[in-house]
């Protein structure tokens, strides 16, 4: 539906560039591989939750909420930009994130700081997040609004379903038609916009989603979560469409080390694109994924002669935490 798509807080500087990568493509002569920038948004270093948070932001403030409450890892992505996107919008920010205070802040949660975010560290990593626990403590006219770990729910999944959007048109105007899409996935909001986007506006090529956990998150089995969101999206958009597990498209090849743990693949990613391309990844989301692909690649899984995108979805400063494993 136009009305919910088209009510969203500007956060971000949209089209993001979609470019081909030259260099890379010389390298692995069969193909054409091309990069969408979403790690350029703007908005405090930029990522793919810049999307999702021009529509929750949008949510709080139609609601009237003054007060935003997320949570995630240390060097949550997700609530760096949820922290810059609150101090754009006039928010007050708060994020839960797991683990005990370092004595120096780094990555992320540097930023996250820097920004004006109140930081709460659980000091327990199993313990399920109790947000109430700290909403009940807020003085009084103070009214939250809790955003999901990532920001996937329906709400922020909107923002990749306009992307989508924004891509058809970048592919007409460069006359470009692609064959795969590489992507990270772990939340699964960004993936379900994908999807939803693709049925909306009438696009038609493979998606190579790189599962970046090791495990069921607390929401449970990633292809669930993101077909639970696809048909809410789905329902929502008045799309003729509805989904099973059949339907979701989900690499498990590239996730044997846990969440966020660094391995000889994502360093060799990183690695590779930064000397051939002087484009920068992270270490946890997109090294990952743009290892994924660059092996497949180089083990010929896609068709000869095809064009590839892989989309950038940000995390620069989670690099600074991880500097022991490149030097
Ligand atoms: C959050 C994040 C992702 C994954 O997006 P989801 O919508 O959570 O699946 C990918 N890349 C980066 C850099 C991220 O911060």
């Amino acid at each position: 539906m136009k009305s919910t798509l088209t009510n969203k807080y500007k956060l971000g500087f949209f089209p993001t560039p979609m470019h081909k990568l030259e260099n890379l493509s010389k390298k692995h002569s069969d193909y054409n591989i091309y990069i969408k920038r979403d790690d350029q948004t703007g908005l405090a270093s930029g990522g793919n939750k810049t999307r999702k948070l021009e529509y929750l932001i949008k949510e709080a403030i139609d609601t009237n909420c003054n007060v935003v409450f997320t949570a995630g890892a240390q060097q949550s992505n997700h609530c760096r930009q949820t922290a810059a996107a609150c101090a754009l919008a006039g928010i007050e920010c708060h994020i839960i994130v797991k683990g005990n205070e370092p004595e120096h802040y780094q990555g992320n949660l540097l930023l996250s700081h820097l920004l004006g975010a109140k930081i709460h560290f659980t000091n327990n990593y199993n313990k399920e997040i109790d947000y109430n626990s700290y909403i009940e403590k807020l003085e009084k006219g103070k009214k939250a609004i809790v955003v999901p770990i990532g920001g996937s729910n329906i709400t922020g999944t909107l923002g990749y379903v306009e992307a989508m959007k924004e891509l058809k048109l970048q592919l007409e105007e460069q006359k470009v038609k692609i064959d795969y899409l590489f992507f990270a996935s772990s939340s699964g909001g960004t993936h379900a916009g994908i999807m939803l986007g693709m049925q909306l506006y009438n696009l038609d090529f493979e998606l190579i989603p790189i599962k970046i956990d090791k495990d069921t998150n607390e929401k449970g089995e990633l292809a669930e979560v993101v077909l639970n969101l696809v048909n809410e999206g789905a329902n929502l958009l008045n799309l003729d469409r509805n989904y099973s597990l059949s339907d979701i498209p989900l690499n498990r090849n590239y996730n044997e080390a846990d969440y966020g743990v660094l391995t000889k693949n994502e360093v060799l990613a990183v690695n590779e694109l930064a000397l051939t391309e002087g484009i920068l990844l992270d270490p946890v989301y997109t090294g990952r994924a743009f290892y994924g692909m660059l092996d497949c690649l180089k083990n010929k899984k896609l068709t000869q002669k095809s064009n590839i995108l892989f989309w950038h979805t940000g995390g620069l400063p989670a690099l600074f935490e991880y500097a022991k494993g490149f030097k």
